[in-house]
């Protein structure tokens, strides 16, 4: 009997298949997001700061996060629950609580998932190359978990020219305090 481990890692796939992070209005052949690189190179040579087994993520994440932070999956596109967050405030990894992105640098891509045009900061956020599914693209992974996040893309907005495309999935969302006291003032 399958767990529902197993059927939400293969339901998330196979809705990537196919899937991509391209915008709508962008050709079909552009860089995809679809995540599968169930063995992506240079993984097991990898170490980040927590490290966990598998069972111990599968008892902190719920089935969706452990498919696509472990198991690199991907959300289908416009499911994501950040997809059109808009609030003030800094995204982390949902895995380990690491500050990943902020809103200032969130914009709407068009593609489906949430998108931003930089890090939060130098740490947080690394880079590996990603060969999977017969594409070269760059994976962007949690620097302190190695959770699973999404890809990054060249052709993004000024000023850095950057698409981080990211998992909502992956993401937890920290209201910037500031902004929640000036909204309640205004009320
Ligand atoms: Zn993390």
């Amino acid at each position: 009997m399958k767990s529902p481990w197993t059927i939400a890692a293969a339901l998330l796939l196979l809705l990537s298949a196919g899937t991509g992070c391209e915008p709508e209005r962008r050709a079909a052949k552009a860089a995809s997001c679809a995540g599968g690189a169930w063995t992506a190179p240079g993984d097991d040579t990898m170490t980040y700061a927590i490290e966990k087994t598998d069972e111990e993520w599968k008892r902190e994440l719920t089935p969706e996060q452990y498919a696509v932070t472990r198991l690199k999956g991907t959300e289908p596109p416009w499911s994501g629950a950040l997809l059109h967050n808009k609030e003030d405030g800094t995204y982390r990894c949902v895995a380990c609580g690491e500050v990943l992105f902020s809103s200032k640098d969130k914009f709407d891509s068009g593609s489906g998932w949430p998108s931003f045009t930089r890090t939060a900061g130098t740490a947080g956020v690394r880079e590996i190359a990603d060969r999977s599914l017969g594409m070269r693209r760059t994976e962007v992974v949690c620097d302190r978990c190695g959770a699973h996040l999404g890809h990054v893309f060249d052709d993004g907005p000024a000023p850095t020219g950057l698409r981080y495309c990211i998992n909502s999935t992956a993401l937890s969302f920290e209201k910037a305090p500031e902004a929640t006291e000036r909204r309640r003032a205004n009320e």
